[in-house]
């Protein structure tokens, strides 16, 4: 979930096949191995890289595989946002073709069910895939990081987490303080998708839905559960009466993040 800033040189130094350099899934059923922080995918399924409602961005990334849960996941998001008159969405990551650690970006997305889902839209025409390398990617958050930025924010984005949220096999969806905070006190009516909102550092220019383990994983591990309610009282509180979590500045190079994953990724890192 944090943005990592990780040099490449966990797979220099290995000598062998690396997570990031791994260009297709590895065969056989799709199983998510391990956790969303420490695991892998065998069978990752491709997700379309336009379709309605939504495009991938930073294709050169080749982060956009994952479990078919996740894949009709994000198609059904999409779908659901034109049907809501929305302007499509972009979206990256989801994994690399065997999940695993990402050189750079973040510690989970590793086991096919997580994936990142922009604010920013794009209105009108789509773009070649080529030309979506560097979109305008606009925080939610003022600069400074003191609240919502109201000249961002709309309802359209009020709208978008509500339809993510009351999407099947969500687990959690990652968002900043801020937007929960603003969502806890303007939200009127049906009130139980707040639920699957949970506060986490960053996520302020997106959001991060987070799937349950699909059955027929066993080996998938699943996150241990939270708040019961809305969020809305000590568990977002909280983010505010604590030191903040805080987030390496840009460009920083931190050690490579190796987490140990469970034996059975050795295998389907090294399948042909
Ligand atoms: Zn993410």
């Amino acid at each position: 979930m944090f943005r990592f800033v990780v040099p490449l040189l966990a797979g220099v130094l290995c000598g062998g096949a690396d997570w990031s350099t791994v260009g297709t899934p590895a065969p056989g059923p799709t199983q998510s191995i391990g956790f969303y922080s420490a695991g892998c995918l065998q069978g990752a399924h491709q997700l379309p890289l336009d379709g309605p409602g939504y495009e991938a961005i930073r294709i050169s990334r080749n982060r956009y595989w994952g479990q078919p849960v996740m894949i009709d996941t994000i198609t059904a998001l999409g779908a659901k946002v034109r049907t809501a008159g929305q302007a499509h969405l972009y979206i990256g990551d989801v994994g690399q073709p065997r999940g695993g650690p990402a050189p750079t970006g973040h510690a989970s997305h590793q086991n096919g069910l997580d994936a990142d889902i922009w604010f920013e839209r794009q209105p009108g025409p789509r773009r070649a895939p080529q030309d979506r390398e560097n979109p305008r990617l606009r925080s939610l958050v003022r600069a400074d990081d003191s609240g919502i930025d109201d000249e961002v924010f709309s309802p359209q984005h009020v709208q978008l987490l509500q339809i993510a949220a009351e999407l099947p096999h969500v687990d959690r969806i990652f968002v900043n303080k801020f937007i929960k905070e603003r969502l806890c006190q303007t939200v009127g009516g049906n009130r139980a998708w707040l639920n699957k909102l949970v506060v986490w550092a960053g996520h302020d220019e997106h959001f991060h839905i987070r799937l349950h383990c699909p059955p027929g994983n066993p080996q998938c591990q699943p996150q241990a559960g939270y708040y019961s309610d809305d969020g809305c009282g000590e568990p977002l509180h909280i983010w505010f009466t604590r030191p903040p979590v805080k987030l390496p500045p840009p460009g920083t190079v931190l050690p490579p993040y190796r987490p140990k994953l469970p034996a059975a990724c050795t295998a389907v890192l090294n399948a042909p």
